[in-house]
């Protein structure tokens, strides 16, 4: 056990706390607060809530514990990354059935935040592939949960972050490819209007899609951006041989803050839509490039300097006007702060998940620097659009939502609540997260 600094992948908040790390993930989740995986949310869901509250990481529990070749099915302890989910199963025709943007991520972490990917409208999210849990849970039991031995349990673990138990072992579905090669397509759009409609309608047709926007545009070109689609290549249209793995860059060093101001934000955006000449792009694409394009530059989180970023990420629900759309990215372009990296993507109706992000419409990504009370007005701007909107935002990506404006997007708390409090009635399991947005300050709990 040791006493470190703790932060998500944004590099705020930042907290001193104990951590635990072992190979045997039952007793090091024995009376612990959290448990957190590879630290890629953003924010602060991944970090103790209180003074004195240990965590335990799952990372040296990793070990695949059984896999069913001709199903495809997979069981293994939470700390198992998809890094190695990918080295050891895509050569072998089997890919996660969904993938969040790095593959930097364990298993307990894509289960608690019930990650969603470019699939997300045809696949739903990686909960929905979930077939059973090894849980301990909060009064120290250890337990097999499944949909059908503990349904409420089940469903609030799947985009729980953490707040119901400490996930021990995994047992999912994987996806059967046909090559481990992508085909995709992507092309440049001029605004708002084309790329929303474009992008619908590769959702019709294409298993992977998702747009990035030029978020500092303004005018008539507000919103204008790349749509990328993809699919997996058939095994005749597959280059021979499997893709190798890349090598990859880091970044040594903190950059200064001057060199996030608004004109490189703009150079940045501007040269990455003017990059993509010709107007259509298609073909073969490499797995690594397709899925995880920012796992090249290693310690990419230091561009943003020592203050780190914030990452936000809202959905505004099928049939938002598109009035609401253009005010969300007008409130971006004209704030005092801007976006470097914007995704937006289409997504699917909601899962089982009682906490789980997404809903039918359009997702939107973004990625700000932190810059102290710019920061928040941004986030709270963008928060009373989507709380207008009836969205809701992302728990692993938050880390500045107010407690009032969680409280009005999120009506599916109550129920989450509800479970939870009959698991830990103590509340002896909590975030920082949770202290910020559920009112678990107002709890003397503890283990
Ligand atoms: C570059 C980048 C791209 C991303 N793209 C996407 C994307 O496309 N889609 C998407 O959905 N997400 C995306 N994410 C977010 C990321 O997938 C999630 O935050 C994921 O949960 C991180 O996994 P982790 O192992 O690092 O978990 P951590 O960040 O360590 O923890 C995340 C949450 O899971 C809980 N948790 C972790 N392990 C356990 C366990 N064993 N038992 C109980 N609770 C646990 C923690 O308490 C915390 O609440 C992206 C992140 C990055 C950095």
């Amino acid at each position: 056990m040791s006493v470190r600094e703790l932060v998500g992948w944004g590099r705020f908040p930042r907290v001193m706390a104990e951590e635990r790390v072992s190979e045997d993930l039952a007793a090091a989740t024995h009376e612990v607060n959290l448990t957190r995986g590879l630290g890629r949310s953003y924010g602060d869901s991944s970090l103790p809530g209180r003074a004195g509250d240990v965590v335990a990481r799952t990372t040296a529990a990793d070990r695949i514990l059984f896999f069913d070749e001709k199903n495809g099915i997979l069981r293994a302890e939470a700390g198992f990354s998809l890094q190695e989910l990918v080295r050891v199963f895509l050569p072998r025709g089997w890919f996660t059935p969904v993938s969040p943007g790095t593959q930097f991520v364990t298993l307990g972490g894509m289960v608690a935040s019930d990650i969603h990917g470019k699939n997300h409208h045809v696949a739903g999210c990686f909960g929905e592939h979930v077939r059973a849990l090894k849980m301990r849970v909060p009064d120290g039991r250890i337990l097999e949960v499944t949909e059908e031995s503990e349904p409420d349990l089940f469903r609030a673990t799947i985009g729980g972050m953490g707040l119901t138990g400490h996930i021990l072992e995994v047992e999912f579905q994987l996806e059967a490819v046909p090559s481990p090669w992508i085909w995709g397509e992507s092309e440049r759009v001029a605004n708002l209007e084309e790329l929303l409609d474009k992008q619908s309608a590769a959702s019709e047709e294409w298993p992977f899609t998702v747009s990035w926007v030029d978020t500092v545009a303004r005018g008539r070109g507000l919103g204008r951006g790349i749509v990328m689609k993809g699919r997996w290549a058939t095994s005749d249209e597959a280059p021979q041989g499997p893709p190798k793995i890349g090598r990859s860059f880091s970044v040594p060093f903190d950059f200064p803050s001057w060199a996030l101001a608004p004109w490189s934000m703009r150079i940045f955006n501007h040269l990455y839509f003017w990059k993509h000449l010709p107007r259509r792009k298609r073909g073969i694409v490499h797995p690594q490039k397709f899925f995880y394009p920012l796992d090249i530059v290693q310690h990419w989180n230091r561009v943003y300097g020592s203050r780190g970023f914030v990452q936000y990420q809202c959905v505004l629900p099928q049939g938002t006007p598109r009035s609401v759309h253009h005010r969300f990215f007008e409130a971006l372009s004209q704030g005092e702060v801007g976006s470097f990296l914007s995704v937006v993507k289409d997504c699917g109706e909601e899962g089982k998940g009682l906490l789980s992000f997404p809903k039918a419409g359009v997702s939107v990504a973004l990625d700000i620097p932190m810059r102290g009370r710019a920061t928040q007005e941004l986030v709270d701007t963008l928060n009373e659009i989507v709380v207008d909107a009836g969205g809701r935002i992302y728990l692993a990506k938050d880390s500045l939502t107010r407690e009032n404006h969680f409280r009005a997007m999120e009506t599916r708390l109550p129920m989450f609540a509800e479970v939870r409090n009959a698991w830990d009635p103590e509340l002896r399991l909590m975030s920082a997260q949770s202290a910020r947005l559920f009112g678990d300050r107002e709890t003397e709990a503890g283990s």
